[in-house]
């Protein structure tokens, strides 16, 4: 019966690519095929076949030139037809250059996003690639476009069907995002939230709140170094932007309709790790947004009230030689600031307050007496809790009135990879040169990175490969580098945050001389990381970003006046309170305690859902629109893992059914005589009598392992016969 109306067009021949594939390069001579050589420099180009003698290959380049070459350092190049195809997976070919050339190719015609896999690929346009607004959403919603986009993942395999399975799997599904600094994880992560909140039904009110927020978050939580206004002159990967939020975990929740209706964000915050940088700033940097906004922007009578003079009046501002960022206006910002404000309901009052506690900030840095520590102090205490307690206003604004369900999406923006070098800096007086060294907060950020990146590896690789060993498939294994031994360095050498410089080096050069990715030299010591080498600058490295508050000054707060200050002392002195400041008795914690606390509650939270990624990628270190480095492309995708992950894809069989599923549900496309076996004689007779093609499944101990499609062909099947 199935043999004659289903069976023919199951067995549609899906040869392996092994096979095709395997003496490849000689076979590409033979047929004189595209191939990739290296003729000049260490640059790949695509070339043609000509001729062959022996070892020896003569290739026409593409701008029309001969080269000889030895067939042994060619490559297979896949057909035109390939160029740009959406998944890396559907390349041939997997080598280096055919992936990157693919990605080069859609980078060149603003294609910025790709899919490796089950990973998204955004490549940083550095410039505003129009692929989405209404236009784009409608086409989505009637199933014209196809391109991988951030949505994709968000809707995984339901994509291409019905619209409104949409929230079937709203439940925890986290969209993590990663990538260098300066690959554009933030905006991204905004894409991502705009694009929620289109889809998300009609209210729109809380997804445009969220995006406000972090326009808030920004304003007080980042400063602009000015090393990066001038970045062709500088080397490696400078970061663009100081970081006191290194992460952003923002929940939206979902109503049983599937509307959003209700968000929460939580930081990632060091500010106990990162230097003072309310009261002390090096050259040629700035201080948090937030304080050049406001001497800035303040309408006047705002001015008026706090005294607010301009930034170069403030010791705390002027002392770094840099009030200005190339490009940015502070002013302007300030007024988006004011507004982000009052679209998410900060009442004008607590505004107010704001403000005021900024300018009280400001001038407090003008005041000099022969206590300048507690001062200072007293500045980073305040500036801080005014950190938490926005934060706090920010999630009382996103909470929303309606009853929310376990659906939940959860956008992860983690600060990436970090390493300072020696950069060359201009300022007004000449060039000098300056040494950027990587300390405590470096380890931070790429400690958490490693992390990310283990998730990242063990979730997509190591996971799946286990699984299919432990259930006896054949497979070919692909090896993967997986970080654990950078991970135990790190947990071991923070264990001895406590002590002094010295001997933390001593204790972890205890600890870690036996491991492979560290070394060790008088002060300094190296990492090798996942993403590369990093040197680490001891000195200096476990000291407090400021000076402890005394108990005096804390009750000179509480005796103010002002709402805020009181808050703010209270919530020190009666740490139960929440207020906030959640973590109040981070000075008694050790450095960093506090940092890796609430990363660990993230990365539980992860192992605990299914993450979609999204890997963003820094197309050059020069911050330019359509400049495409490749080795600076290849490193990140080396670095990060995806080659290997593309290649486990490639072969990979994503949907899964134990047998007792697959025979209960496909067993009605049996003839009856051989109805009542066992599960697995029931699935595979199935199989065989469907005509499935063997290579698209496997037939492990426990479970069927398919490719992607295929189950749809059975279940069409299986509706006819019902
Ligand atoms: P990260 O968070 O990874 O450090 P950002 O998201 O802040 O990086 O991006 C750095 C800069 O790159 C942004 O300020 C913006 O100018 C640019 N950028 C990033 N992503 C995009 C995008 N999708 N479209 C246009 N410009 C972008
Ligand atoms: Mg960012």
């Amino acid at each position: 019966r199935l043999a004659e109306n289903g069976g023919a067009s199951l067995a549609t021949p899906s040869t392996s690519p092994e096979a095709e594939w395997d003496d490849s390069i000689g076979y590409f001579v033979k047929k004189k095929l595209r191939v990739w050589c290296r003729p000049r420099n260490d640059q790949w180009e695509l070339a043609k076949i000509k001729s062959t003698v022996g070892e020896a290959a003569t290739v026409m380049l593409l701008d029309g030139s001969a080269v000889k070459v030895s067939t042994g350092d060619l490559l297979p190049a896949n057909t035109e037809i390939l160029d740009g195809v959406d998944d890396l997976i559907e390349l041939g070919y997997l080598n280096e250059p055919s992936v990157l050339h693919n990605l080069q190719y859609r980078y060149a015609r603003d294609v910025i996003y790709s899919k490796a896999g089950p990973v998204l690929l955004a490549i940083n346009p550095f410039k505003d690639v129009q692929i989405f607004g209404s236009d784009f959403i409608t086409a989505y919603r009637e199933k014209i476009l196809d391109n991988p986009h951030v949505s994709i993942l968000t809707f995984g395999n339901y994509h291409k069907s019905q619209w409104c399975m949409l929230y079937l799997i709203f439940y925890l599904h986290p969209l993590l995002y990663s990538g260098e600094s300066g690959s554009g994880k933030t905006e991204t992560a905004k894409i991502a939230m705009q694009y929620l909140a289109s889809v998300g039904g009609e209210n729109c009110e809380m997804a445009c709140k969220v995006i406000q927020s972090s326009c808030i978050l920004e304003a007080f939580g980042n400063a602009k170094t000015s090393r990066n206004c001038n970045s062709s002159r500088f080397v490696g990967s400078i970061p663009s932007e100081f970081c006191a939020v290194q992460g952003k975990l923002i929940d939206i929740r979902y109503s049983a309709e599937g509307t959003i209706c209700g968000a929460c964000i939580q930081t990632i915050s060091n500010f106990d790790i990162v230097q003072a940088r309310v009261s002390q700033i090096c050259r040629g940097e700035r201080s948090y947004h937030i304080f050049y906004q406001i001497c800035a922007g303040a309408p006047s009578a705002l001015k008026d009230r706090l005294n607010l003079k301009m930034a170069s009046e403030y010791k705390l501002l002027n002392q770094s030689g840099c009030l200005k960022i190339n490009g940015a206006d502070d002013s302007h910002n300030f007024k988006m600031l004011m507004e982000a404000f009052d679209i998410l309901g900060i009442p004008r009052e607590d505004q107010e307050n704001v403000f005021e506690l900024l300018a009280a900030i400001l001038w407090l840095g003008n005041i000099s007496f022969e206590a300048i520590d507690k001062r200072d102090a007293l500045a980073q205490f305040v500036y801080e809790s005014l950190f938490s307690w926005l934060v706090g206003e920010i999630n009382r604004s996103l909470e929303g009135g309606k009853q929310h369900t376990e659906r939940t999406i959860s956008i992860i923006d983690m600060y990436g990879f970090e390493s300072l070098q020696l950069a060359v800096s201009s300022h007004m007086t000449g060039s000098f040169l300056y040494f950027q060294k990587n300390s405590f907060q470096q380890f931070f950020i790429n400690y958490a990175d490693e992390r990310l990146q283990q998730h990242f590896i063990r979730h997509l690789c190591k996971l799946e490969q286990e699984e299919y060993e432990l259930d006896g498939i054949h497979w070919k294994k692909v090896d993967f580098e997986d970080n654990q031994e950078c991970l135990d360095l790190f947990e071991k050498g923070s264990k001895s945050s406590t002590a002094t410089d010295v001997t933390f080096t001593n204790k972890i050069k205890r600890h870690l001389s036996s491991n492979l990715r560290f070394s060790c030299e008088r002060g300094v010591f190296r990492v090798r990381h996942y993403a590369g080498e990093v040197q680490y600058d001891a000195t200096g490295f476990l000291e407090r970003s400021s000076d402890t508050l005394h108990f005096n000054t804390i009750q000179l707060l509480s005796s103010s006046r002002k709402k805020l200050l009181n808050i703010f002392a209270s919530g020190v002195m009666n740490p139960s309170q929440t207020t906030g400041l959640a973590a109040s008795d981070s000075h008694e914690q050790s450095v960093g305690a506090k940092f890796k606390d609430q990363l660990f509650k993230l990365i539980h939270k992860l192992e605990n859902s299914k993450p979609h990624f999204i890997r963003c990628i820094r197309p050059n270190t020069k911050q330019l629109p359509g400049m495409y480095e490749k080795d600076i492309v290849l490193e990140q995708l080396r670095c990060s893992g995806v080659m290997e992950i593309v290649q486990i894809s490639k072969s990979r069989f994503p949907i899964r059914l134990t047998h007792q599923e697959f025979a209960t549900r496909f067993g009605c496309l049996l003839s009856e005589n051989i109805i009542c076996m066992d599960p697995l004689s029931t699935s595979v007779a199935i199989l065989q009598q469907c005509r499935v093609s063997p290579q698209t499944y496997q037939v492990g101990y426990t479970k069927l392992f398919f490719r992607v499609g295929q189950v749809e062909v059975l279940e069409n099947l299986r509706q006819r016969v019902l």
